[in-house]
């Protein structure tokens, strides 16, 4: 009796289905971790059950060793960068990651092409046409998304380190830049053109990968300041789309399945970002609104110490903190929650958590990091549910936010023109915990920092939520 080996094609229905489990626990805090074990085990099913069709289809399995010893490296790889990442890294080490899936389907594809070029194992007609234009889709969107990916991790950590030398990374701003993306893009719709009629000539293939790397540095490297959630969240997206295109290659369900959830996912991710900064998708990519240098600080303040702070805390009702990218580069969360505990002991006061959907480095930033000290969900409220909240509190604590609350967002100029953002300047008294008055993410000064109601701490996050809890214990 034969083995039929279509039976084994229910493994990928489990693992895609397994997928989509995981995707619904990731749409929870409480749950995500689960979801995220949940892929884990998704795409361990998808392995075993392509090396199963392999192995009892009779193909048998090209080289058992180098199938386990890529796994083995993978594992281990993975591994070792999982557990030495810093926390404040992760922003960089999730952009990266969107780079490697791409450039992951972009290389299968060209193996595609080089295997059956190199065993004049050509498909036919209409099979052509549509292996070679997935050939062609896949690389396109598969190397613009590592090398845009790239270009967007040395975006976040805000320049790159070449022979011991800082290099901060340029924003070329339009119009040239949108002439040299719109010629990239017909080169590449040409390209592959050319390549599907020419299907044995290499040369369009390596063209069409180095138009490819080129159009991914253009589409990022203009945009910049407050837009990069949006263009993270794309490249995300897209390293979904180039292996959805790689499972038409391979004739892989599960890949075209699981490919197609990254990218409507990561799509429904950037359309959340566009609304979340009030701005159209065409525009981030076109119009370059983060464009351009940082702004100087050229005004004063004088600096207020914790134990002034802790006074005006002495018997508050309800106290908002606000929390940005500072929180986490300071792993001030501890602290933070320490505060919080100290001021629902003391004089049983409510504590909120005002959460920008774009504060910190990535999606949901802020909301991980207060999970991880042990804040619970249900205080970390909303931008749009909290911002009412402000006049009635009797303190907002800003902690290393400062995009994500720059009154400048209203008016029309600049790169943070249109964001909606935490109003916390409409509370009656601001307490800002940072080092300097320096400027955020996007390079704007801030008109918070100078209200006469707004008391600047200056100092590291975490150590001065420390003193700031000494000083409520002392008070
Ligand atoms: P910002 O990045 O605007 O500002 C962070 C502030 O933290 C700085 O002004 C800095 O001031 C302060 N800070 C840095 N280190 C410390 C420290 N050790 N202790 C105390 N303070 C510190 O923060 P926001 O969270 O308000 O805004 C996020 C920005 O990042 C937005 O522009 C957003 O668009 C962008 N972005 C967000 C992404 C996302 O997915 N969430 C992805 C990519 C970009 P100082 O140096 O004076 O201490």
């Amino acid at each position: 009796m034969t083995f039929d080996v279509s039976y084994l094609d229910l493994g990928y229905l489990l693992s895609a289905t397994v997928f989509i489990f995981g995707l619904k626990n990731l749409s929870h805090p409480r749950t995500g971790p689960w979801g995220n074990q949940l892929g884990a085990i998704g795409m361990l099913l998808a392995v075993l059950t392509t090396l199963g069709i392999m192995q009892f289809s009779g193909e048998g399995v090209v080289g058992w060793g180098l199938v386990g010893g890529g796994l083995a490296l993978g594992t281990a790889i993975g591994l070792v960068i999982a557990y030495r990442v810093q926390m404040t890294k992760m922003p960089e080490m999730v952009a990266l990651l969107n780079g490697l899936g791409g450039a992951a389907s972009a290389l299968v594809a060209l193996s595609e092409v080089m295997g059956r070029s190199a065993h004049h194992d050509m498909p036919q007609g209409f099979s052509l046409w549509v292996t070679w234009i997935a050939i062609g889709l896949s690389l396109l969107v598969g190397w613009t998304t590592l090398t845009g990916s790239l270009v967007a991790m040395g975006k976040l950590a805000e320049g790159i380190t070449i022979g011991g030398k800082w290099i901060a990374f340029p924003t070329w701003g339009p119009p040239w830049t949108n002439y040299v993306k719109a010629l990239l893009s017909i080169a590449s719709v040409v390209l592959i053109v050319v390549a599907t009629l020419d299907p044995t000539n290499m040369t369009w293939i390596w063209a069409l990968s180095i138009v490819s790397c080129l159009l991914g540095i253009i589409v990022v490297l203009p945009i910049g300041g407050a837009d990069m959630p949006v263009v993270v969240s794309l490249l995300n997206s897209l390293s979904g789309i180039a292996a959805a295109f790689t499972g038409f290659i391979l004739n892989n369900s599960v890949l075209i399945v699981a490919g197609s959830l990254v990218g409507a996912s990561g799509l429904i991710l950037t359309f959340i970002m566009c609304d979340a900064m009030n701005r159209k998708l065409f525009d981030v990519i076109f119009k370059s609104f983060g464009g351009g240098g940082k702004q100087k600080v050229t005004r004063t303040k004088v600096g207020s110490d914790p134990d002034e702070v802790a006074m005006l805390l002495d018997g508050a009702q309800r106290v908002i903190i606000v929390p940005g990218y500072g929180m986490a580069v300071s792993q001030a969360q501890h602290a933070v929650r320490e505060f919080a505990d100290l001021l629902r002991e003391k004089y049983q006061t409510e504590v909120l958590y005002a959460i920008h959907p774009v504060a910190g480095r990535m999606p949901g930033h802020m909301n991980v990091l207060l999970a991880e000290a042990g804040v619970p969900y249900e205080a970390m409220i909303e931008m749009d549910e909290v911002n009412p909240m402000f006049a009635q509190c009797d303190l907002a604590l800003v902690l290393g936010a400062n995009d994500t609350c720059n009154p400048g967002a209203r008016s029309g100029e600049g790169p943070l023109a249109g964001m909606p953002i935490i109003d916390c300047d409409l509370a009656p008294v601001v307490v800002v915990v940072k080092r300097s008055l320096s400027v955020g993410y996007a390079g704007v000064d801030n008109d918070l920092f100078y209200l006469d109601k707004t008391m600047m701490l200056f100092g590291d996050g975490k150590d001065m939520m420390s003193a700031l809890n000494q000083a409520i214990k002392g008070a």
